[in-house]
């Protein structure tokens, strides 16, 4: 195995998880002893250096990039030279970005699955193609270093490394609990964040993917730190790596919370055409309807300010003991405080529990404590190193045993 080459890192994207990340790597000199900074464009990478500076006195090099144009992105990668690429730009950079680390010879870590533009559809598969190409280049590229996906495979990875032999079921527990006092806003991409959840709903079941339509399984569910909420049943895309990891899973399932008032205004967004992603003529060229939406809806990084409240996820896995006491149920997860993320980096928890598990995968990786050659998941790695590090660095969790397996 190789070691990385260098702990410089080269950060592309320069919006709300960006910004979480580069704080705390630059919060974190010992690791991270050299930070770049580069995005479509600059003045958002500037403004996130003169945050760093102002909070903590480090100087961030930063550029504006097209990360879509693969010989502009090695050519920036080579005057660098770090050893890590992380990729915190939108899901349809993965690719381009994959290629340039690729030809100029540095690892690669990001916090989303591939999604090519014209189809709403995001899958592990073209990322995964990477696998012989990495391994060949003695390269290692780590996928999906966020909260969800990130740290809740590598949540299921503890308990099943700890506390379970097998896991029989899983459900996986998305509560943003947070008031930003908007009408309609998303707390990340708001382009990304509508595409997921209008896609059709699906879950893993006894061997196959059961879809149902969007937002149709509806559960209540009262969160420690938020209170009951309505969560619905979605397909995220650590359920696709979550079973092919533990391929003993009978039942996998995705939830996420919405407010009723977000699903009014998305249900009339959608009915009127608003979230299409098929172009239309619009005096005289064509737009993408949901793209002109995202760039009407408030910034998310904007949000930050005036969101209160708790963002509270984890994992409820049932299956057999590792002490052979029989079945046993397991919940594991974090609540983090919008207003303390907000005091700490500037931006809102959903950026936040984002950001920090980025910073520590790239931290685990420029270490050499996470290795490896080719494309990897979270569920592939040691989670003891990053469930540690999620405990000093902003994302404390806490694990207790349930009396029985959850009954929705
Ligand atoms: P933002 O939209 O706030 O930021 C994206 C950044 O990428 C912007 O600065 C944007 O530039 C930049 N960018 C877009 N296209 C290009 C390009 N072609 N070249 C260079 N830079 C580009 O998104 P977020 O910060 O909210 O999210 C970042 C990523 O994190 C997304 O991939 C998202 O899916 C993922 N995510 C993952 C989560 C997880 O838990 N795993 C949860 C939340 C988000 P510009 O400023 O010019 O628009």
């Amino acid at each position: 195995m190789s070691p990385a080459k260098s702990s410089t890192v080269l950060v592309i994207g320069a919006g709300g998880v960006s910004s979480v990340c580069v704080h705390k790597m630059a919060f974190n000199p010992e690791i991270f002893p050299e930070i770049h900074l580069a995005s479509r464009t600059k003045a958002k990478c500037d403004a996130i250096a003169a945050s760093v500076k102002a909070r903590c006195g480090r100087d961030i090099a930063t550029y504006e990039i097209d990360a879509e144009e693969v010989p502009a992105m090695v050519n920036l990668i080579r005057k660098v030279q770090p050893g890590l690429v992380v990729n915190l730009a939108l899901p349809y950079q993965d690719l381009p970005i994959m290629e340039a680390c690729l030809a100029a010879g540095v690892d690669y870590l990001d916090t989303a699955n591939y999604e090519p533009k014209d189809e709403a559809k995001f899958e592990y598969k073209w990322q995964w193609a990477y696998h012989d190409r990495f391994r060949e280049a003695g390269l290692m590229a780590l996928l999906g270093s966020g909260f969800d996906p990130g740290v809740t495979s590598v949540f299921t990875m503890w308990l099943k490394k700890h506390k379970l032999k097998t896991i029989r079921q899983l459900d996986i527990l998305d509560c943003n609990g947070g008031d930003h006092g908007q009408h309609f806003a998303t707390n990340f991409n708001p382009e990304i964040n509508i595409r997921e959840v209008t896609a059709p709903a699906r879950h893993w079941e006894k061997g196959q993917w059961v879809e149902t339509p969007a937002m149709s399984t509806k559960v209540a569910f009262d969160f420690e730190g938020v209170g009951q909420k309505n969560m619905y049943l979605m397909y995220h895309e650590e359920l696709e790596s979550l079973t092919r990891f533990v391929p003993e899973l009978e039942r996998a399932r995705f939830w996420m919370t919405f407010g009723d008032q977000y699903i009014n205004y998305l249900t009339v967004l959608q009915n009127v055409g608003m979230t299409s992603i098929e172009p239309v003529k619009f005096q005289g060229r064509e737009i993408i309807p949901l793209q002109f939406l995202a760039a009407v809806l408030p910034k998310p990084e904007t949000l930050g300010e005036t969101t209160k409240g708790n963002t509270n996820i984890g994992v409820i896995a049932t299956g057999e003991a590792i002490d052979g006491s029989g079945e046993k149920t397991f919940y594991i997860k974090n609540i983090c405080s919008h207003e303390a993320a907000y005091e700490e980096t500037g931006n809102q928890a959903v950026s936040y529990t984002t950001g920090v598990p980025a910073m520590i995968g790239a931290a685990l990786m420029v270490q050499n404590i996470w290795r490896g050659e080719g494309v990897f998941n979270m569920e592939q790695m040691d989670p003891d190193p990053f469930m540690e590090m999620l405990n000093r660095h902003g994302l404390p969790w806490t694990v207790e045993e349930l009396p029985e397996p959850v009954a929705f």
